[in-house]
């Protein structure tokens, strides 16, 4: 059989509240043609991201009322710790509300001012966490991870030869850890190999510097490496997983992510000293050692959200509903980023409208006629974003992109089918699109509370 079916039935709806393109109009008027004002019922299909916007399950539902709410030693906590270390085998674990706390934790315990940190590719908080430490982010992904044409199977992989040249010209002493982020968020979900993480690992043995992962996507990333990587096709997920984190010495998580529940994360390792601070860290600012940031019902979904990424029908399906609109699109001539990533499918704007110049933010442009045309949210990646200078000029980023991020197991493959539908139509009329300008903005992340017009 060909069709790849969602792994599930629906049981609980949400009803989304239809709207007219004049109605659309107005709303996105309202919130100064900048998609983060818009009221969520205002959206017809919410693609902003794929954070804390899964559907959890019948069973994890279930374990919502079993959760057990007990101040310390929770059965929760034991059910929580158990379902992780299956997965990743640390000694330590501590919860945190969700990744970024565990960032900020793991960061204030192990940096120090001046300090690097390579990573394939920070994620924006975990380079926030890294620099307000007063430490230095390096991002070394390979070359093919940055161009948005070619067809690399793993191009999040950490570009082993730039980290080696890395480490020998700042100094071990300078590098408490490395780390490697899987899937790579900020590449759509690129993945990386474990031939990759090997390698990483490998340097990071003879320099005697710790590996962290960031862990937030390990499920996709650990279905990549079985459909991608010779000699995995045979192995299970779980054993994939186990396997990739045997090569670190902790990880960070969102569980909003690959756990498939709305809020959470944690911080694990093996290095017992760090964990003896985290922990008190966590005590100061989370919570206590058995519930962290979270409630017990939460530590109980994520439990059961661990044992469901991990089954193959739904990774199958997960996979194949991303690559589903990316090849739909590609298939009328969009310009999208290849191949398609995990958790998200990314238009390249600038190619999509290539009358309007970078500094008129064709993402942004885009961004907003999906909107104004089919009720669609996605998110300007762009010089909107990254172009404002910390002296006030402004530069062309890199490029200009729109990312869809697809919910996990919320949205089914017809109203897919409306997003796709919606893109090309857009598409046909793309010579319509107008630049655009800032009428309001904030001197650092404008994107997200400065206000837009179109120019003239
Ligand atoms: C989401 C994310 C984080 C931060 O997690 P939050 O739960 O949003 O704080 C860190 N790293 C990566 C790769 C992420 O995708």
């Amino acid at each position: 059989m060909k069709t790849i079916i969602e792994p599930f039935r629906i049981k609980s709806v949400e009803p989304i509240r239809m709207t007219t393109r004049a109605e659309r109009e107005q709303c996105i008027e309202q919130a100064h043609y900048n998609l983060f004002n818009l009221h969520a019922d205002d959206v017809l299909i919410d693609l902003l991201t794929d954070s804390g916007t899964s559907s959890m399950s019948a069973r994890q539902w279930g374990g919502v009322m079993e959760g057990n709410e007990a101040y310390a030693g929770s059965p929760s906590f034991y059910r929580f710790e158990k379902a992780v270390k299956d997965l990743m085998p640390f000694k330590y674990l501590v919860p945190t509300h969700q990744g970024r706390a565990a960032e900020n934790i793991l960061f204030t315990v192990v940096l120090k001012e001046g300090a690097c940190v390579p990573n394939n590719t920070h994620f924006d908080t975990t380079r926030a966490n890294v620099e307000a430490q007063g430490a230095e982010a390096i991002d070394l992904v390979i070359p093919e991870g940055l161009d948005p044409d070619s067809e690399h199977p793993f191009k999040g992989n950490m570009d082993i030869g730039a980290l080696e040249q890395f480490i020998e010209q700042h100094g071990v002493q300078n590098i408490p850890m490395c780390m490697i982020t899987v899937t790579n968020n900020s590449g759509g979900g690129q993945p990386v190999s474990m031939e990759n993480i090997r390698a990483t690992r490998a340097v990071c043995d003879r320099y005697g510097i710790p590996l962290f992962i960031d862990a937030c996507r390990f499920a996709e990333n650990a279905w990549f490496i079985k459909t991608r990587e010779p000699g995995y096709a045979d192995k299970s997920v779980r054993e994939i997983v186990q396997e990739m984190f045997s090569y670190a010495d902790g990880c960070t998580m969102s569980a909003k992510k690959d756990a498939l529940v709305n809020m959470g994360g944690w911080l694990a390792m093996n290095n017992e000293d760090w964990a003896v601070e985290c922990r008190n860290r966590l005590i100061l600012t989370e919570g206590f050692a058995t519930y962290g940031g979270l409630s017990g019902r939460d530590l109980e979904a994520i439990a059961i959200g661990l044992d469901e990424v991990v089954d193959e029908d739904y990774l199958r399906y997960r996979i194949a509903s991303t690559a589903y609109v990316a090849e739909h699109l590609a298939a009328e001539g969009v310009p999208t980023m290849r191949p398609a990533g995990g958790h998200a499918v990314y238009i390249d704007a600038r190619r999509f409208a290539p009358h309007i110049p970078p500094l008129q933010y064709p993402g942004q442009s885009l961004a907003v006629e999906l909107y104004k045309h089919g009720g669609i949210r996605g998110c300007e990646i762009g010089t909107a974003m990254f172009g404002l200078r910390p002296d006030g000029t402004e530069v062309a980023a890199n490029l200009d992109l729109v990312r869809l991020a697809i919910p996990r197991r919320t949205y089914t493959q017809s109203q897919m089918d409306y997003v796709v539908e919606v893109v090309h139509e857009v598409f046909d009329q793309r010579a319509d699109l107008r630049g655009m300008k800032f009428t309001r903005q904030p001197r650092a992340l404008r994107h997200f509370t400065g206000h837009f017009d179109y120019v003239d």
